[in-house]
């Protein structure tokens, strides 16, 4: 039997997690599906694999809307931007949100939870870089932010999760990251690309978001 191209790069990569894994928790890998269609994803689904990562909600619901009703099993990670007024079909679609950044957005995801009788699991976007250009909470709010969405929303905080600056050594980050978990008192960590999982891995991500080492290089 001919192995698809993106099985052979996720046992590649799981594999190569394996040597670099410190706690016993072994971190989950979300294939980030974004642009791909689902004739190219279907291999992977077929394998068994069960996170996806989609960035758009429009591109998420006319990709994955019918379909995920006949696979239950599978989980979608919303990985993108969200806009308010896209809210709705995020909460109906996705059970992870990774990229949760501010107050307006969190209280609109708690109504629209309250509305579909339903309760996602959700990170953080933390800026750790402090990018002007870049989204989410700065570290010096992080604490009040939390405890907003957690006391006031009742959202289900699950971690935190980042997109560290380019071209920097992202193991600083990464471990700051590490002990913004802790000091949160939160179970999961959100980080780790294609070009820098293993170091992900080695402090401690709980969750990696790896897309083109799967599927190839985005058109
Ligand atoms: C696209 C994307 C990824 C995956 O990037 P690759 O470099 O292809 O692995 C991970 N996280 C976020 C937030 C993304 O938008």
């Amino acid at each position: 039997m001919n192995i698809h191209k993106s099985i052979k790069n996720l046992l590649s990569i799981e594999e190569s997690i394996k040597s670099k894994i410190l706690s016993k928790k072994i971190p989950q890998i979300i294939a980030v599906s974004k642009t791909f269609p689902l004739a190219d994803i279907f291999p992977l689904i077929k394998h068994g694999h069960i996170n996806y990562g989609e960035n758009k909600a429009q591109e998420a619901i006319s990709k994955w809307g019918e379909i995920k009703k006949t696979l239950p099993k599978i989980k979608l990670h919303m990985i993108g931007k969200i806009q308010t007024n896209k809210v709705k079909y995020v909460v109906s679609l996705f059970d992870y949100i990774h990229t949760l950044d501010n107050i307006r957005l969190a209280e609109k995801i708690a109504n629209e939870q309250i509305k579909q009788n339903k309760k996602l699991k959700i990170f953080i976007q933390i800026n750790i870089g402090d990018e002007k250009q870049k989204n989410g909470i700065d570290i010096d709010n992080l604490y009040s932010f939390h405890k907003q969405c957690t006391k006031d929303f009742k959202l289900e905080i699950s971690g935190i999760m980042c997109i560290p600056p380019i071209n920097l050594d992202r193991q600083n980050y990464y471990i700051q990251m590490s002990k913004l978990k802790d000091i949160l008192g939160v179970q999961e960590l959100s980080m780790g690309m294609s070009d820098d999982y293993l170091v992900a891995v080695k402090n401690n991500s709980t969750y990696l978001r790896i897309g083109s080492k799967i599927f190839g290089q985005r058109g």
